[in-house]
């Protein structure tokens, strides 16, 4: 079943990337196992996946373990600084770098583990009831502190629009993170400066994120099925 899904979403993926005049490969495709077993990750890699997101530390680091370290994993949860010691070790990129704070305490454990790691700033519009994310008027200044911690690699942008029935809502929000990005970009805030990531679009609404400029989208229930309840 999850073979036969990541075969679906793969055309779909690259037949939405194709249509809009971008490059074929222009899209990476990061698996959300959140809440999944470990099996399902082994589903996913025999089918071919490389990328993984995953929301919670301790369940990340037993499937980290589970999987002898083969696996690219992202951070798309909320971190704590308190568990930046283990992010730090595990994961490939963090995707929720949203404080100086945050930035300073994984670059402290990354200097000690002699590891660069990619992140991307999470970007919340303001709504209420999700606190996670710095307001878009505010990365210029985080990019310009997170520039003195030589171990973090700031690559793009990444954002969870307010949740909506209809996919065509988050276009707004995916447009205003791609124009964030590359004024960003302009100024030389990015690791890279010829390139940016855009971290955006999820199950529902990964066509439009496709369409306004998204190079990871972040799909679980697509892939994987619906969830259950978090234990
Ligand atoms: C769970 C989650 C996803 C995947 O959502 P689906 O709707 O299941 O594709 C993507 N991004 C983040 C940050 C998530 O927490």
């Amino acid at each position: 079943m999850i073979a036969h899904n990541l075969d679906i979403l793969r055309k779909n993926i690259i037949e939405t990337t194709l249509s809009c005049g971008r490059k074929k490969d222009a899209v990476k495709l990061i698996a959300v196992s959140k809440r999944f077993p470990r099996s399902a990750l082994i589903d996913a890699q025999n089918a071919g996946q490389v990328h993984f997101g995953e929301n919670y530390i301790q369940e990340a680091q037993e499937k980290f373990i589970a999987l002898n370290g083969n696996v690219q994993f992202h951070f798309i949860g909320h971190l704590q600084t308190n568990k930046a010691k283990i992010a730090a070790q595990i994961f490939s990129m963090i995707e929720t770098i949203d404080s100086i704070k945050l930035a300073r305490s994984l670059n402290k454990h990354l200097t000690k583990l002699d590891k660069t790691l990619d992140i991307l700033i999470q970007v919340n519009w303001g709504r209420e009831e999700q606190k996670s994310g710095i307001r878009p008027e505010c990365v210029r200044d985080l990019l310009s502190d997170i520039s003195e911690c030589s171990m973090l690699r700031p690559l793009g942008l990444m954002t969870i629009p307010p949740f909506s029935e209809d996919p065509e809502d988050a276009r707004p929000f995916f447009r205003n993170l791609h124009s964030l990005a590359e004024s960003l970009s302009k100024e030389k805030l990015f690791y890279n400066n010829q390139a940016f990531e855009l971290s955006m679009g999820m199950s529902n609404d990964y066509r439009i994120a496709i369409e306004e400029g998204a190079t990871m989208i972040r799909i679980g229930t697509a892939i994987f099925g619906q969830r259950t309840l978090k234990q």
